[in-house]
């Protein structure tokens, strides 16, 4: 790795990769320790990676007011969802323990304000709905009362369950810079990849150096498909269909919010801090049920001028294969109507598989079958 050739990918956020990380203070035994959640210790740690640059630790009410009344930061920068750590009470000294589930301490907070929040407004702002059936929501209304503002500094980072997989931003940076690649689209996905999804990367990848596939392995509702069966779709995606030197996998870690467009924004400005230049934004991008519009994900990119984000995003239609075409269309590039089109609903696709069934591979290539259909059996 040179530094001249990373200096070519598209700057972090805010113009500087932050690393959070350090050694454990001297009075650790002494200081009072917090738990966190799954999704505050998916968050810390993308504090401590410069995942989400240019934030050092959870945010203060400035930034927090500002983000969800102007999806920008209080210094103007571009920011959509609050980073928050929730507690019951203000600590009793400057400086606190963060513990991971198992009580174990990761990382120091340094004390800088206590507030207290409003969890309706905090929904309707990033979650554009109140309704506690929303996952999302859900989880916002069990959290605690008072938001504990702070930097952090982490000297205990989680162990990854795909180690090969897990590449913080300046190793992403590191990986497209020693390929020569200076152009680079992300790809975030929470589901196995079909043909729908390789003709949408490789139609991206088309037009640019490399492509990061960056499927999501924080936290997730438990009916999306396991994690270990995603990576191992990915693996086998990938090493059958794709140009090794132009693709990367890689472990995005964030725990899934599901608040559609202002998750899209988030996404994209932590794929920019890994290095990512280009981004996709599917139908629905990060949303749940039918709480955000077929395009609302899209449409919210407008809200902001493009150097703010400075990651160009990526646009996709729903996609499918069409007979007439002879290949992979979307109402975009296809005249022909839905009958000439292989189309299978996400429910049919998972009886198929649950009786063993390929589905036709012209929705889904049959390695990939094959692994979901085992995934199934268990
Ligand atoms: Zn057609």
């Amino acid at each position: 790795m040179t530094q001249v050739a990373t200096e070519k990918l598209v700057r972090p956020h805010g113009g500087t990769l932050v690393d959070r990380t350090g050694p454990a203070p001297d009075d650790l035994a002494d200081l009072e320790s917090l738990p966190l959640t799954q999704r505050e210790l998916s968050d810390l740690d993308m504090i401590a990676s410069g995942a989400l640059s240019p934030l050092e630790g959870f945010m203060h009410r400035a930034d927090y007011e500002s983000v969800l009344d102007e999806m920008h930061l209080a210094n103007g920068l571009a920011w959509s969802l609050p980073v928050g750590f929730a507690v019951d009470a203000a600590p009793r000294s400057e400086r606190v323990a963060l513990a991971d589930g198992a009580g174990r301490p990761v990382a120091v907070l340094e004390v800088e304000e206590v507030y207290p929040y409003d969890k309706e407004r905090e929904a309707q702002a990033a979650f554009r709905t109140t309704d506690a059936a929303h996952p999302g929501v859900a989880r916002l209304y069990a959290q605690k009362e008072l938001y504990l503002a702070g930097r952090v500094t982490v000297f205990e980072r989680p162990q990854p369950e795909f180690p090969e997989l897990a590449l913080d931003p300046a190793q992403t940076r590191a990986h497209f810079a020693e390929r020569g690649w200076r152009r680079v689209v992300g790809f975030q996905t929470r589901n196995p990849i079909h043909r729908a999804h390789e003709y949408l990367t490789k139609t991206a990848l088309e037009t640019v150096d490399g492509l990061l596939i960056h499927p999501l392995v924080g936290e997730t509702k438990s009916d999306d498909v396991p994690v270990a069966t995603r990576v191992e779709c990915y693996r086998v995606l990938v090493d059958n269909y794709y140009p090794g030197d132009r693709v990367l996998v890689s472990a995005f870690p964030a725990a899934m919010r599901y608040a559609g467009p202002r998750e899209a924004i988030w996404h994209a400005i932590c794929r920019k801090n890994y290095g990512c230049s280009h981004f996709i934004v599917g139908r629905d991008h990060a949303g749940v049920g039918d709480y955000y519009g077929t395009y609302d994900a899209q449409l919210i990119f407008d809200e902001f001028e493009s150097h703010e984000l400075d990651i160009e995003p990526m646009f996709f239609e729903h996609s499918f294969y069409c007979r007439v075409c002879g290949s992979m269309a979307s109402a975009k590039t296809c005249p022909h109507p839905g009958d000439d089109h292989v189309h299978l609903s996400g429910t049919k696709v998972r009886e198929l598989l649950g009786q063993g069934e390929l589905p036709p591979a012209e929705f889904s290539r049959p390695e990939v079958a094959q692994i979901l259909i085992e995934a199934y059996r268990t």
